[in-house]
């Protein structure tokens, strides 16, 4: 069983990075991010109630994080573990986290905030199909038209400038604080986030002592 976090600034490739680490390995990928959005997008209650929030670029309360967090992690699909991504993002939630879990390494993906801008206001979501593109790594063939199913491209509600600027400044206020945290009581592994996809998800396996991987 390997149950792994993934913590990084917004843009430095945590949901990339976990995708690419779950295929091989069997895990499941938790992403907080995604379980909100999928609730914004199908207009539950829930997702009327976090949608203003995460469009100012702001934290969902805890209380309501945790238990999204306990009830996802307790459909106990995770035979071979889990990669979580996005959580925890503070002091209590990484409290309550390491209470409730055991974990085996904290993956702390590093990227200066000049290049979490650049990257961030550059990426583009398919507003069908979910697919990822990056107007300046990963273009699609066709103008805002996804290369998968055709959908149109969209940015997501919270890559904005002010959005971001928020974003930022609660991950060095609140974020950056429990990477010691954690540091202490667990393995923290940081890793430079400049590198492209494929140097960085080698560089993650060879320091949890993963088996090496083979880009597709
Ligand atoms: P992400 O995709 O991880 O950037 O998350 C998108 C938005 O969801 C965040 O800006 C927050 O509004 C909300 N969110 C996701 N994870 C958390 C968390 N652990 N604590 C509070 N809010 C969160």
């Amino acid at each position: 069983m390997r149950k792994y976090v993934i913590i990084g600034a917004q843009g430095s490739g945590k949901g990339t990075q976990s995708r690419l680490l779950v295929r091989d390995l069997d895990l499941v990928h938790i992403s907080v991010g995604d379980i909100f959005r999928w609730h914004v997008q199908h207009h539950t209650k829930l997702g009327a109630q976090v949608r203003r929030t995460m469009s100012a670029g702001e934290l969902v309360g805890d209380d309501l994080v945790e238990s999204i967090v306990r009830e996802r992690l307790a459909q106990h699909d995770w035979n071979y573990g889990f990669v979580i991504d996005g959580f925890p993002r503070n002091a209590r939630q990484a409290e309550f986290f390491l209470e409730s879990y055991d974990i085996d390494g904290v993956i702390h993906l590093d990227l200066p905030d000049s290049e979490v801008r650049r990257r961030v206001l550059a990426r583009r979501l398919c507003a069908r199909c979910g697919m990822d593109y990056n107007l300046i790594a990963h273009r699609p063939e066709v103008e805002g038209r996804c290369d998968v199913c055709g959908g149109e491209l969209v940015s997501r509600e919270d890559d904005t400038e002010e959005a971001l600027a928020e974003r930022l400044r609660l991950y060095h206020e609140k974020t950056d604080p429990i990477i010691e945290l954690f540091g202490r009581k667990e393995f923290v592994f940081t890793i430079d986030a400049r590198s492209d996809v494929h140097t960085i998800q080698q560089e993650i396996r060879t320091r949890l002592g993963l088996p090496d991987y083979t880009r597709p």
